[in-house]
């Protein structure tokens, strides 16, 4: 049996027995949050969260410094439900993936330099076996769904009698994928409106920094770099042409991603035959976590697109993505980067461009930007 020191609770705090220490701290997690721990751990957890939102999800994250003092500590521990909280009052699909996402990478990365007997404690306790380098098919699966490389695709695997074989060197990295399958499992919470309003200040500025990231990331939505799968289900959109309901889903959820107001969503439907504006609006709320529900949809990745039969005409970006948003985001960096080559090249030409496009504002329909005088607006609602 492992004995697990307060250290140890504040370097893996998603543990049952951290859970129990940390829930015993206090009599009402009310009064807690009014508490000077409450009040530095939500700190902490915006903190986190900040972090969580940087995060790439491609190098090992820093491990965090856990300080001796035993105040400290308790902090650490309580960062992890206040943060699952803060998300879950926030109701936001992507927070929610940005946070266990991250929380996930630190344990992975805590696993670097830890003890065999403690490796093993925690990969028994989130239902991994505890030694071998086997695991099921049915606990694989929604492991490597969240993985890119090609060598977790159970058709490069080793499989036999339903165990998927595992290199004894990536077994932390199913621990990870594991535990942020685990993690987001269970969010959002269902947290009452009392406990969401002692939070709200910081969640305020959590989905202000959010926006922002979305900004960043994102910035104008521009159709000239949407993905081959995207154009070719809008081109069915417009052109009347009947869609499936994962077509309609995943071009749903991928302009709401980058960042389209749902009224400009909406107008696009228009043009599909038995257009019915209330159904339409329901469902575009549904899928950006508007309209009462608190899932704010993303849309699928590559492999389900392919599955359902709506990846079509791949190009040459497509064979460095796995997913239609990081298609968006590398071909709007390479349209930028062609922009600003092409002025510098030749200035006098790109001044007399802008004059005459500046001259011409009526011209919104070119085929490089989808009109969408409210996109802003969208930006604005991300906040609320
Ligand atoms: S590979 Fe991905 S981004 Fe490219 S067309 Fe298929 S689903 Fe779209």
């Amino acid at each position: 049996m492992v004995t697990l020191d307060l250290k140890d609770l504040a370097k893996y705090p998603f543990l049952k027995e951290s859970q129990t220490y940390i829930g015993a701290i206090s009599s009402s997690l009310e009064h807690y949050l009014e508490s000077t721990g409450g009040r530095v751990a939500i700190r902490e957890a915006m903190l986190m969260l900040e972090h969580a939102l940087s995060f790439s999800g491609k190098e090992t994250p820093s491990i965090p410094e856990i300080p001796p003092e035993k105040e400290a500590v308790m902090t650490i521990i309580a960062t992890y439900p206040v943060s699952r909280i803060m998300v879950s009052c926030a109701q936001d699909r992507m927070l929610i993936e940005r946070l266990v996402r991250y929380q996930a990478w630190v344990v992975f990365a805590f696993l670097q330099d830890e003890e065999p007997e403690i490796k093993r404690f925690i990969r028994r306790s989130i239902g991994l076996p505890e030694t071998g380098m086997d695991i099921s098919v049915i606990d694989y699966i929604p492991v490597a769904s969240r993985m890119a490389e090609e060598r977790w695709r159970l058709v490069n695997r080793v499989v036999e009698k339903g165990k998927v074989r595992i290199r004894p060197e990536e077994y932390d990295e199913i621990v990870r994928e594991r535990l942020r399958y685990i993690m987001s499992r269970n969010l959002p919470l269902k947290v009452p409106s009392r406990i969401c309003d002692q939070v709200k200040p910081a969640i305020e500025r959590i989905k202000a920094e959010w926006q922002k990231k979305v900004l960043e990331e994102f910035g104008q939505v521009e159709e000239s770099a949407f993905p081959p799968c995207m154009q070719a289900i809008l081109g069915a959109l417009t052109g009347h042409g009947h869609l499936t309901h994962m077509a309609r889903f995943a071009v749903t959820a991928f302009l709401h991603n980058i960042g389209m107001d749902n009224t400009r969503i909406i107008e696009l439907y228009g043009s599909v035959p038995n257009f019915d504006l209330r159904k339409t609006l329901y469902q575009v709320e549904h899928i950006s976590g508007r309209g009462g529900t608190s899932n704010e949809y993303i849309s699928p990745l590559c492999a389900t697109m392919r599955t359902h039969g709506i990846c079509v005409h791949p190009d040459s970006i497509c064979s460095r993505v796995t997913h239609p948003l990081s298609y968006y985001k590398l071909k709007k960096r390479d349209l930028n980067k062609q922009k600003y080559q092409k002025q510098v090249k030749d200035p006098d030409e790109s001044m007399k461009k802008r004059v005459e496009s500046e001259g011409d504002q009526s011209d919104t329909n070119t085929p490089d930007c989808i009109p969408s005088s409210t996109d802003n607006k969208y930006k604005d609602e991300k906040s609320t």
